[in-house]
């Protein structure tokens, strides 16, 4: 079974070619131009993914070697995003599906960031328990087998990748920061600073207080030293990631408690957090659970995930109609 995958529900226009399950090509083409206004601007994404799509696409048939009439479904992102960024992967999907008569696959952005788990050769067995940390969402997923997966929490306010953006933007560093910080955080000392952590029981986050915490301590010290962030940008970085990771994992313990599934697994845009990635691999060791890291290439929005959700649809016959249209947010 070969499944030709389309991802553009934010600022990465992606295609992936998956044959029976196994990912032979993931192409990524990152938008720049937002890099300058310090965050997405939507109508300029669609543009661009409008340009993108097209040369995506071959590279991914190419590299993958590939040809159109050897495509047996074609899937792309449904929901949830940008509503003009998901309107060019979806009426691109939709065009080709009709031009070669072949089933459509609509897929779930937040299932694939989980699904991207099981791209590898080690892949967690179900039930796994994920926590998906990207930069709209923040949610603890149990998965029981591919197609059924179940929130169990997620964020009330700010997702992990915001709480990132936004301290790495008090610091004056540029958008996206959350890679900025983590790489920083490496030559920092996470101990240095400390910074509020929220009580928010059960197995919901919240991250607006961390952002807030960041800022009135940021105001504080500039008042009395204005050199204060350049002096300690490493410091700051890893004492922010140490906190909001501390965050996340705590509440991983509880799901696992909870639970009593031991198999972890982390996934989306912040799941490529060294910080995290490492955290996670000790508290396995520490409590005897088996944890799971994606490769860096499908932590970030990718088409390789949609390839694996789909193919997943594909063995289950879950196929889209033609009039399926695309959705900002979607239950799951
Ligand atoms: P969603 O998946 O919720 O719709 P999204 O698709 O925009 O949102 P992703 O592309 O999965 O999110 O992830 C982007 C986020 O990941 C950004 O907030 C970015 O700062 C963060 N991120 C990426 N790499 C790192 C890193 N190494 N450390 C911390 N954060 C990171
Ligand atoms: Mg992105
Ligand atoms: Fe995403």
């Amino acid at each position: 079974i070969t499944i030709l995958a389309i991802e553009s529900s934010c600022d990465e226009t992606s295609a992936s070619v998956c044959v029976d399950g196994k990912i032979l090509s993931n192409k990524i083409a990152t938008q720049k131009i937002h890099e300058q206004y310090g965050g997405v601007v939507p109508e300029l994404a669609s543009r661009v993914h409008i340009q993108n799509i097209v040369p995506v696409v071959d590279a991914a048939l190419k590299e993958a070697h590939t040809a159109m009439n050897d495509i047996d479904a074609i899937a792309f992102t449904q929901a949830p995003g940008l509503i003009g960024s998901l309107l060019v992967g979806t009426q691109f999907a939709k065009s080709l599906a009709l031009a070669l008569n072949k089933p459509l696959i609509s897929v779930h952005h937040m299932q694939a960031h989980v699904l991207a788990n099981l791209i590898t050769e080690q892949k967690p067995e179900f039930p796994f328990l994920c926590l998906t940390v990207s930069g709209g969402h923040t949610q603890i997923v149990v998965a029981r087998s591919p197609l059924e997966l179940e929130v169990i929490g997620e964020t009330i306010d700010d997702a992990a990748g915001e709480a990132f953006d936004k301290t790495a933007k008090l610091l004056g560093l540029p958008y996206p920061g959350g890679p900025l910080i983590d790489k920083h955080a490496r030559a920092g000392n996470p101990h240095a600073f400390t910074f509020a952590e929220p009580q928010i029981p059960g197995l919901n986050f919240s991250f607006s207080g961390v952002k807030t915490s960041v800022l009135y301590f940021l105001q504080k010290q500039t008042k009395e030293n204005p050199s204060f962030i350049d002096q300690n940008l490493d410091d700051l970085c890893a004492s922010i990631q140490y906190t909001i990771v501390n965050i996340l994992l705590k509440k991983v313990r509880k799901a696992v408690e909870k639970t009593k599934i031991t198999s972890v697994c982390i996934a989306g845009g912040v799941s490529a957090n060294s910080g995290l990635r490492n955290a996670l691999t000790e508290m396995g060791q520490k409590y005897g659970w088996k944890t799971y890291v994606p490769e860096f290439q499908y932590c970030l929005d990718n088409a390789g995930m949609i390839a694996i959700t789909a193919y997943h649809k594909f063995l289950a016959k879950e196929f889209a109609t033609l009039d399926i249209s695309p959705s900002a947010r979607a239950e799951w």
